[in-house]
């Protein structure tokens, strides 16, 4: 369902997802399935689209899991300096529409806003410092600290007794369905889906959850 409103006065902890819900996913798509195949097409004699298929078909065995979102895991594995190659292409690095605009809005709001993000905090600096989104959070936390993924129980559980926040006035944002699942099995009171984590790709279809395109829906 999409949705056109939210209940702001019931609600006192906005948890934001940062890839694909405030920023253009646009860059780890193209980070992920153009630029690592070329470079590390580079250092194994490999034709560009060989590398491109096998890495396809590495990242969906590893979907979900903490070391697929690990730069240290394939920088190991892949024998490549992760962090520096997202550096060469940092320029890609964007915001979705009126992401800086809700930000505001929040604080406007008095909303206590935490950052969790799925994405290495290596990776995560490199796009803080590029969007300047940093000063808007009250908190920032990657699931590398909890040594586990948002898909995961414990992900919650721990950010739950790190910061605590009541479950039925927190309302969540992120592209992920199996993500917002988790979050769902934790009691999360509020959940919204974004259709179009990729602004050069079209949006999804409504899933299971409450959904916006943009932020501009929610802001009116
Ligand atoms: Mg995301």
């Amino acid at each position: 369902m999409k949705i056109t409103s939210l209940d702001w006065v019931n609600l006192d902890t906005v948890l934001l997802d940062l890839d694909g819900t405030l920023l253009d996913l646009h860059f780890d798509n193209y980070f992920w399935m153009t630029h690592v195949p070329k470079r590390w097409a580079e250092i194994t004699n490999g034709t560009e689209e060989e590398c491109r298929t096998y890495l396809l078909k590495t990242y969906e065995d590893m979907r979900g899991t903490l070391d697929w979102y690990c730069l240290d895991y394939w920088s190991d594995r892949l024998q490549l300096d992760i962090v520096a190659l997202k550096r060469e292409v940092l320029e890609k690095v964007g915001l979705r529409p009126d992401a800086d605009r809700f930000l505001r809005f929040l604080q406007g709001q008095n909303k206590e806003v935490i950052l969790v993000t799925n994405g290495h905090r290596d990776g995560m600096d490199l796009k803080l410092a590029k969007t300047g989104i940093t000063g808007h959070f009250d908190k920032i936390v990657s699931s590398h600290d909890y040594r586990a993924p948002k898909e995961q129980q414990l992900f919650w559980q721990r950010l739950k007794e790190e910061h605590a926040f009541d479950n039925s006035r927190a309302l969540f944002l992120d592209d992920n369905q199996s993500v917002l699942r988790s979050a769902q099995i934790f009691g999360i009171g509020h959940l919204v889906q974004i259709l179009q984590p990729d602004l050069q790709q079209p949006s999804h279809e409504v899933g299971d959850f409450p959904a916006i395109e943009h932020f501009a829906e929610i802001l009116n």
